[in-house]
């Protein structure tokens, strides 16, 4: 097999999101249960790579080689391609090509046009390995521009109060104040100091997200009817009494599990995914026509279910290390 059940590459030696140090390491995404650092080389493309250093230090690897998407990299007999996953910025399938045989790895992904990350690509494959982070029928997620509505009604319906949105600081946090912009939002957003870093490094990577400031040393009255962003942990804690009268938002694909919003106390659930819903996933795993299909990361058993009842080969991979928050709740 060319890759095996660990995504290991065996032809080439290389781990696919290694959960340990490993000697190479072909890194999908900056999340933190996808990028660790204490590789010995990282293969990646610019932005993952961009991002990681900003995460972890200049020296979170011993080596870095950058990788553009779509352009193959012939390593002895093994081809490497990484094309656009769409989930966060420079987030990657990875596409190995081994004597005629395709196998894709898919990352964390959605196929829903988001402006802070590339474009998804659908690329065709024998072996699909596909995540499955919300991978059960009852998982259909409405449109981010209906959940960025519901934001700005409550901001017009709730003058004198903040808005706090909870919202990862790699990837949510940058496509809720995209779909803010998009909405005509174009107040300044406040942020806490966790995200500052990484909006700061999307502007210099290209994505435009308009003018933003820092929520730390604002006075508390003139924050009424502003929008801050912040980590889903700070906006119910003791930060969050700078602010008058917050309404606690959250912005994640899980905010649609009532009892999840329930159990976060958080006032306004905003149900925005960067993650496939259910449908997507069917689409894809469609779309690719590969004949054989390993699910990991979530919620596996229904979708290799699902495969089988298409005439597909599925299994489950199980890999320790995944977490279905993405270990910062990255839905
Ligand atoms: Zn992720
Ligand atoms: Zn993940």
């Amino acid at each position: 097999m060319l890759l095996d059940r660990n995504l290991h590459i065996r032809a080439i030696d290389s781990y696919i999101d290694p959960s340990v140090p490993r000697e190479r390491a072909i890194v999908t995404h900056g999340h933190a249960d996808h990028a660790r650092s204490g590789h010995g080389s990282v293969l990646a493309t610019p932005d993952t790579i961009a991002i990681m250093k900003t995460r972890y230090g200049e020296d979170c690897a011993r080596s870095f080689q950058a990788l553009d998407f779509g352009v193959p990299l012939a390593i002895d007999d093994v081809t490497i391609t990484l094309f656009p996953a769409g989930h966060v910025l420079g987030s990657a399938q990875v596409l190995i090509e081994h004597r005629g045989q395709r196998v894709v790895v898919t990352g964390d992904y959605k196929r829903l046009a988001d402006r802070t990350s590339q474009p998804f690509e659908l690329v065709e494959c024998d072996l699909l390995v596909t995540e499955a982070t919300f991978g059960l029928p009852v998982f259909q997620h409405p449109h981010p521009r209906h959940e960025i509505g519901r934001l700005l009604k409550s901001v017009v319906d709730n003058p004198e109060r903040s808005h706090l949105v909870g919202s990862y600081a790699l990837g949510k946090a940058q496509r809720v104040i995209g779909l803010l912009r998009d909405a005509g939002w174009d107040a300044p957003i406040y942020l806490h100091g966790a995200m500052i870093r990484l909006c700061e490094l999307y502007q210099e990577l290209g994505v435009d997200l308009g003018d933003l400031r820092p929520a730390t040393g604002t006075v508390k009255a003139e924050m009424a009817g502003q929008i801050v962003i912040a980590p889903p942990s700070a906006i119910r804690d003791r930060w969050s009494r700078r602010f008058p009268d917050p309404v606690v938002c959250q912005a994640s694909g899980w905010m649609s599990v009532k009892q999840r919003a329930r159990q976060a106390l958080v006032e306004l659930p905003l149900v925005i995914s960067d993650h496939c819903d259910w449908g997507e996933l069917q689409q894809t795993v469609h779309d690719t026509k590969a004949k054989t299909i390993w699910v990991t990361h979530g919620r596996e058993d229904a979708l290799v279910y699902w495969c089988r009842t298409q005439g597909l080969e599925a299994e489950p991979l199980n890999i320790q290390g995944f977490e279905d928050d993405g270990g910062e709740g990255e839905a």
